[in-house]
């Protein structure tokens, strides 16, 4: 059930919302703005079964048939705004699914809420179109734009609308989150929750996916061919990154988390506050064979590589690049 109790963390924007609908002080217009995983549609969705609910308190009642049919994903007056090609919203989606629907009346309930998701995947033309109904909205309408990045939002549409941005978990958060609902062991855990940065979407996907300890494995012998200068061992390795795309975020993760760890076990020799704590004596080992700075420009040239890959660019040369050059 979509309610704000059973959302962890964002504890301000919870009370935030909840008092808007105490105060009777509702928007007509809100972005919700965080990283994939990060919660943007349990919140929205919690809110608008807030909104609807027949009882009209802070909390959703959970029993009348508003907060039924908002449950089943079959809420008369809560409509998912999705793009009808694949590349992202036109303006005809735009006009078709909200400005023309927003003008009939809601069906049964208070409000007629319109939850655009990827929202950054509105074109120009059509974040034009949706910003004439933002100027002059009818009374009971409400749209929720979910956004992974502000920045793909014109100021103008940015500017109508009341701006939530959903923060990291702490890493503690996600650890105890796991623990509980994902039947995980206390290692596991603390590796996952380090993983995930404070995003438990992210933490279920990276649980989920299967190949967790083989790409663990590569990144050990990746770091292993730097410190040897197994030139094609590295090579290996860069071709296999680029090669996995959709995992690619990950491994860097789990490349970036190791490096770290080696940091660690080599400087600080805090072996307590390491992640990949199973595998203590593989880092004591490497963390001889590898200078400091060598671990440092490693670290800085993989955030810079992260930074390519979202935009989307060719990156192989660049992990090839980093793994020669450190
Ligand atoms: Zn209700």
């Amino acid at each position: 059930m979509n309610t704000f109790d059973e959302i962890i963390g964002n504890e301000s924007v919870k009370l935030h919302l909840k008092n808007s609908i105490k105060m009777q002080k509702t928007s007509h217009a809100y972005i919700f703005e965080g990283e994939k995983g990060m919660g943007k549609r349990f919140m929205a969705d919690s809110f608008a079964k807030a909104l609807q609910c027949e009882a009209g308190e802070e909390n959703p009642c959970n029993k009348c048939s508003s907060c039924i049919a908002a449950d089943s994903q079959n809420h008369p007056d809560i409509i998912y705004v999705k793009p009808t090609n694949k590349t992202g919203f036109g303006v005809d989606d735009i006009r078709e699914q909200i400005n023309t629907d927003i003008f009939t009346k809601p069906y049964k309930y208070r409000y007629k809420i319109y939850i655009v998701e990827e929202g950054d995947k509105m074109t120009e033309q059509a974040q034009n179109a949706l910003l004439k109904t933002l100027e002059e909205p009818p009374q009971y309408g409400i749209i929720m734009i979910l956004t992974e990045n502000l920045d793909k939002l014109l100021s103008t549409i940015i500017s109508r609308c009341v701006h939530i941005a959903l923060k990291p978990l702490k890493q503690s958060e996600v650890k105890e989150y796991l623990e509980k609902n994902q039947e995980m062991n206390s290692s596991s855990a603390h590796i996952y929750a380090a993983l995930s940065r404070g995003n438990i979407g992210k933490a279920r996907m990276y649980i989920e996916e299967q190949e967790f300890e083989e790409i663990r494995l590569m990144a050990i012998n990746a770091i292993e061919a730097v410190i040897n200068k197994d030139d094609l061992a590295i090579l290996e390795v860069a071709n296999t990154i680029s090669l996995n795309k959709e995992k690619s975020d990950m491994m860097i993760e789990i490349f970036l988390t190791w490096l770290r760890d080696l940091l660690i076990v080599k400087e600080l020799k805090e072996e307590n506050n390491i992640i990949h704590k199973d595998k203590l004596k593989t880092l004591l080992k490497q963390g001889e064979g590898i200078a400091y700075n060598r671990i440092c420009a490693l670290i800085s040239r993989l955030i810079e590589i992260q930074e390519i890959m979202k935009v989307h660019v060719n990156y192989q040369l660049a992990i090839e690049t980093l793994l020669f050059e450190c």
